[in-house]
């Protein structure tokens, strides 16, 4: 198993200490070609319209299409879960770059601006008992999600903070931020 997580802008360092933590050695994925040795890959957390763009730029749209999900689990976090959603909400038509590949509609900066970032703690079944320490900072939420996605946590207003559709995961907030490793195990595992 190799672990890549796409190093274009974000908070890539600490998803690759949460990974070292583990026991994985990650690969930073700043090219394509780098996809080439990766059977995971997380998108980190930061700005979704800039990650976006040099995706673009990179030319990282068309092998991630054809990749993601099948041989390659993909994971993304905050701007990450942006990112993978098919349906944007929040956002000029057409003005934002995104992959368009998990079936789920996510608004943009759903609880305001950076101010309104928060923490609290969340249950998610899939990793047991113990609630997870759940860090928002500036996060989208997940508006619905399709027949084939699984809601795996929710805030207690019944918003979606994460989903998992086959090996596709989406999580809202920023388990790399905290010292709980359980979505990066669970991650490993899909
Ligand atoms: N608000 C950011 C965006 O829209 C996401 C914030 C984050 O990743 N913590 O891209």
């Amino acid at each position: 198993m190799n672990v890549g997580v796409l190093a274009l802008q974000g908070d890539v360092r600490e998803h690759i200490e949460m990974l070292r933590q583990i026991g994985v050695r990650p690969v930073e994925v700043r090219l394509p070609r780098h996809l080439d040795v990766v059977d995971r890959l997380i998108i980190p957390g930061g700005e979704s319209t800039v990650i976006g763009r040099l995706l673009t730029i990179y030319n990282f749209v068309a092998p991630l299409r054809a990749r993601a999900g099948r041989d390659l689990a993909i994971w993304g976090t905050c701007a990450g879960a942006i990112l993978l959603a098919r349906t944007l909400m929040g956002t000029k038509q057409g003005g934002q770059p995104s992959l368009e590949m998990m079936d789920i509609t996510v608004r943009r900066n759903a609880y305001g601006s950076q101010l309104d970032s928060f923490e609290l703690p969340l249950d998610m079944p899939v990793l047991g008992e113990t609630p997870l320490p759940g860090v928002f900072i500036r996060a989208p939420q997940i508006e619905s999600v399709g027949p084939t996605v699984q809601v795996l946590a929710r805030l207690p207003d019944g918003a979606v903070v994460a989903a998992q559709q086959g090996r596709m995961l989406a999580t809202t907030f920023h388990p790399e931020l905290t010292g709980d490793d359980r979505v990066h195990r669970y991650f490993l595992e899909l």
